[in-house]
């Protein structure tokens, strides 16, 4: 990794240019400082960030990265800057889905049920991923927390609780739902038995 980089360029251009040299690499503020040359590097970062739909991340993002640690997650901009989708268009999605991510059920400014320092943030995602043919219609968009986005949710450490757990359980079809039961009550014969005894 090198921090030169080539002379006449603006700050904001270097730090895109060294992030997409680092897709996947933690950078940390010390060294973006001296790639931009500038004590203004976290305005550009914010203006890659809010401007270009670049997908960096945080420590308020992801918990697994430390105050002054940035990390490009991949190459693909947020959902949410996909320019064939209109603002109209994402008001609608996001009203439609209740202002929630409708893959884990986090609402949007609160605390991610995954990851309680972090606020959530949606995006508006395909359902069918347009590489697969899906369109821009409302009918295949969806609200959906760039922890998600990240696919980050199923590898974070933390066990959920039991809220989060009965929050998927109620999303989920019957036939899952008499899965889980099944495999409750096998666990737990005595208690169900208590249970079921209350319906009598
Ligand atoms: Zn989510």
């Amino acid at each position: 990794m090198s921090t030169k980089a080539p002379k006449g360029k603006g700050s904001r251009a270097k730090l895109r240019e060294i992030f997409y040299e680092n897709v996947g690499h933690v950078l940390n503020s010390d060294f973006l400082r001296e790639v931009a040359g500038t004590s203004e590097w976290g305005r550009r970062l914010r203006e890659l960030r809010n401007e270009e739909g670049m997908n960096i991340v945080t420590h308020n993002d992801r918990s697994d990265l430390k105050p002054g640690e940035y990390l490009l997650v991949d190459i693909k901009p947020l959902p949410f800057f996909d320019r064939s989708i209109s603002k109209e268009t994402r008001a609608f999605v996001l009203d439609r889905n209740g202002f929630t991510c409708q893959m884990c059920g986090a609402a949007a400014g609160e605390p991610h049920p995954y990851d309680q320092g972090r606020k959530t943030r949606l995006h508006i995602g395909h359902i069918i991923d347009k590489s697969m043919g899906g369109s821009d219609e409302p009918s295949n968009l969806r609200a959906i927390c760039s922890i998600c986005n990240e696919g980050a949710s199923n590898l974070t450490l933390n066990r959920p609780q039991a809220i989060k757990l009965l929050a998927q359980v109620r999303r989920a079809p019957t036939s899952d739902q008499l899965d889980v039961l099944k495999w409750i009550v096998e666990k737990f014969p005595l208690q169900a038995a208590g249970v079921l005894k209350k319906f009598d």
